[in-house]
């Protein structure tokens, strides 16, 4: 919802300034429409439902994976297409994949988003609205910004955005945002008082090869990306996740494993694996490859999980669903 919409509007009906807090805590609960807000005057919900649109994107397509994933394409007011997924684990977590961007400026080279003309940043409400949709459904606890786009290009409307999720029912602690390695983010995030998780998707462990995955490496290289991180960890006395996608004879040798390691302070980093949705340029690595990887990192004393795939048939990678609807 456009919340600077609904105060001006409140503000010229000449409605007291409780009214967009009353409205507001009906819509982060989960609220359908207007005609829910019981203690909202008839003729103001009947106006709202004229004057303030319930959500500031529509839903162009949905697809549903038979393990409950749900992942849907939204556009903008102005017509700009993203993508947010809901994720339901067994063990009841239920996880939101948010976009920040419509599509994306970065052009990695594995990813769907990337090959997307990027159209802009999404506003803090546009970044709340994809929440939203799903807290409609049901209860949510946790988001992570890795869908469409940078996060940290992105970072004050990102961060407005983190500040409100806890009346949604997401707290900062359960909230995690992705970079690709974009320092001054990653600063700002260092100093943020919000106390967000930091996720860095690295997927190279030198820069020859990163460089190649990622062009973004050219601007801010390994060492000045993990002495960003380094910054952040010291601050904010937390871990920093590792997100490195396995690629079939790319990035999963077991020397990568090894150098990957040296690049880590065990104390510092946890690594997540993520088995890769092919998106036509790469293959994923095979299950015995990933674990072989792994393996390779524990000796090293470096926690790495491999990461459950939600939605596989559907999701594949981000940015499809947008670029097959173009
Ligand atoms: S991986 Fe992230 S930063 Fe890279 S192109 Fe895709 S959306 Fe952009």
């Amino acid at each position: 919802m456009d919340r600077n919409l609904l105060q001006s509007t409140l503000a010229e009906s000449g409605e007291p300034a409780y009214r967009a807090d009353q409205v507001w805590r009906w819509v982060a609960g989960g609220a359908a429409g207007y005609e829910e807000m019981t203690n909202l005057p008839a003729a103001l919900r009947e106006r709202l439902a004229v004057e303030v649109p319930f959500s500031t994107l529509t839903v162009a397509a949905e697809a549903k994976a038979d393990d409950g994933t749900v992942k849907t394409l939204f556009n903008t007011a102005d017509g700009r297409p993203l993508e947010a997924v809901l994720m339901r684990y067994r063990d009841g977590r239920r996880s939101v994949c948010v976009s920040s961007q419509s599509g994306c400026p970065l052009t990695c080279t594995f990813c769907a988003t990337g090959q997307m003309q990027f159209g802009r940043n999404l506003s803090a409400d546009e970044i709340l609205d994809q929440a939203l949709h799903f807290r409609r459904v049901e209860a949510i606890d946790h988001v992570v910004f890795m869908g469409m786009g940078e996060p940290t290009m992105n970072v004050d409307n990102v961060l407005a955005a983190c500040a409100r999720l806890p009346d949604v029912g997401v707290s900062n602690r359960r909230t995690a945002i992705s970079t690709v390695g974009w320092v001054p983010g990653i600063d700002r995030l260092a100093e943020c008082e919000l106390p967000v998780a930091l996720a860095l998707s690295l997927h190279a462990p030198n820069d020859g090869l990163r460089s190649q995955l990622m062009p973004v490496n050219d601007r801010y290289p390994l060492a000045e990306v993990l002495a960003a991180c380094r910054r952040y960890i010291e601050r904010r006395r937390r871990k920093v996740f590792v997100e490195y996608v396995m690629l079939d004879g790319v990035n999963d040798h077991p020397e990568h494993a090894r150098e990957l390691a040296r690049l880590l302070d065990p104390r510092a980093y946890k690594v997540n694996l993520i088995p890769y949705n092919p998106t036509g340029a790469y293959d994923g690595s095979p299950p015995e490859a990933i674990e072989r990887f792994r393996a390779i990192l524990a000796e090293q004393r470096i926690t790495a999980t491999v990461r459950l795939t939600r939605g596989r048939e559907i999701a594949a990678a981000c940015g499809q669903l947008a670029a097959s609807a173009a």
